[in-house]
């Protein structure tokens, strides 16, 4: 049996269900977990603790904390931190992972300031190398990969990239312990609005989290034509980004910026409508997978990073597209 230190994974929970990037950060964490012969175990926070701790197992985390009551959402970052302290205090890891979300975004520095511990964030790799740990991760709008060396036997709060790991499999049968771990003090409120869970958008993900987003820009014109790109998120189950033009234009909220002064996303699909392809841009979404361009001008840079392009006007375009799904939905 390993005595060395424990891995230990953060994901959320929201709305009592595990975050759909949890079976990613425990492809990452049974990984690492491996590479440096330490258990691996899963704290999970908030409403559906107890009832989702199966499936943690499942995934992989020998034991499962779990910390439920009067716990704060995610949302509201300070209460949060100090809830994630407390357990950290508890459970002695060498290592505390979460996945790259809106939340985490939030939290990780502060709870790495509180542990007294190296942060890296949004890592798109992490591996063991000698005594350290060596992650990377994009820096200056995507244009640098920027290699950092943790010392191996120092404290680590890492965020990653959720789609720059294999999502892991879930074991048929698979148990394990399950401790409680109290509430601290003060940890119920810190009379802070929740920020980092919420959703523009009511039910659509943000975009850091998205499998796949639907993005525009400025030839939507108007605030009112996202509806557009909205529709066909909705019938893809994705989310909606914007160009900083948008943006500016004031069709769309800064949160859905995608960009070098924006988010950096990487998902599954990225839908570019009416986005010109501009250096900026491209530094926010060039790690997606497949990258399909809409786009009436058949010289539009972005063409020459698409997986897939189309010439023509998203006005028409986009309603047939969303049609057509929702028709093969079923719906
Ligand atoms: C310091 C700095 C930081 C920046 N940060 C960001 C950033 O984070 N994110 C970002 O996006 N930009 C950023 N920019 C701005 C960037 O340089 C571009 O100006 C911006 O991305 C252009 O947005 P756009 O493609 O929506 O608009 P446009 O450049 O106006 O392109 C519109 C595109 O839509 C096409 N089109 C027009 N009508 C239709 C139609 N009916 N159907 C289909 N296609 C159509 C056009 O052919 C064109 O390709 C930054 C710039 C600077 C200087």
């Amino acid at each position: 049996m390993s005595t060395a230190a424990p891995l230990l994974l953060i994901p959320e929970l929201r709305d009592g269900v595990l975050h759909p990037t949890t079976a990613r950060l425990f492809g990452a964490g049974t990984a690492l977990a491996e590479a440096r012969s330490a258990p691996l175990v899963a704290l999970l926070i908030g409403d559906g603790a107890e009832t989702q701790a199966p499936r943690a197992q499942a995934l992989g985390a020998g034991t499962v904390y779990t910390m439920s009551g009067d716990v704060p959402g995610p949302g509201s970052a300070q209460a949060w931190t100090r809830a994630c302290a407390s357990a950290v205090d508890a459970i002695a890891p060498s290592v505390v992972m979460m996945a790259a979300t809106a939340v985490a975004r939030d939290v990780a520095p502060r709870l790495a300031v509180r542990l007294g511990a190296s942060l890296a964030d949004a890592c798109q790799s992490v591996a063991v190398d000698g005594g350290h740990l060596l992650v990377r991760r994009s820096a200056y709008g995507g244009r640098a990969l920027v290699e950092q060396r943790l010392p191996a036997d120092a404290r680590i709060v890492l965020t990653i990239r959720p789609a720059s790991f294999e999502a892991r499999t879930p074991a048929t049968h698979a148990t394990g312990p399950v401790e409680a771990i109290p509430v601290p003090d003060g940890a119920a409120s810190d009379g802070v609005e929740p920020r980092g869970s919420e959703r523009v958008g009511g039910e659509r993900p943000d975009v850091t989290e998205a499998e796949i987003i639907v993005a525009g820009g400025r030839s939507l014109k108007s605030a009112e034509n996202f509806r557009l790109l909205e529709d066909l998120a909705d019938a893809l189950g994705g989310a909606v980004g914007a160009s900083r033009a948008a943006v500016d234009a004031g069709m769309q909220p800064h949160e859905r910026q995608i960009g070098l002064t924006g988010k950096t996303v990487a998902p599954r699909l990225y839908l570019a409508v009416g986005i010109d392809g501009a250096i900026q841009h491209l530094a926010g979404m060039r790690g997606s997978r497949v990258i399909v361009a809409v786009n009436t001008r058949r010289d539009a840079p972005i063409f020459e990073h698409a997986t897939y392009g189309c010439v023509h006007d998203l006005f028409e375009l986009v309603p047939c597209l969303t049609r057509e799904i929702r028709r093969a939905q079923g719906a």
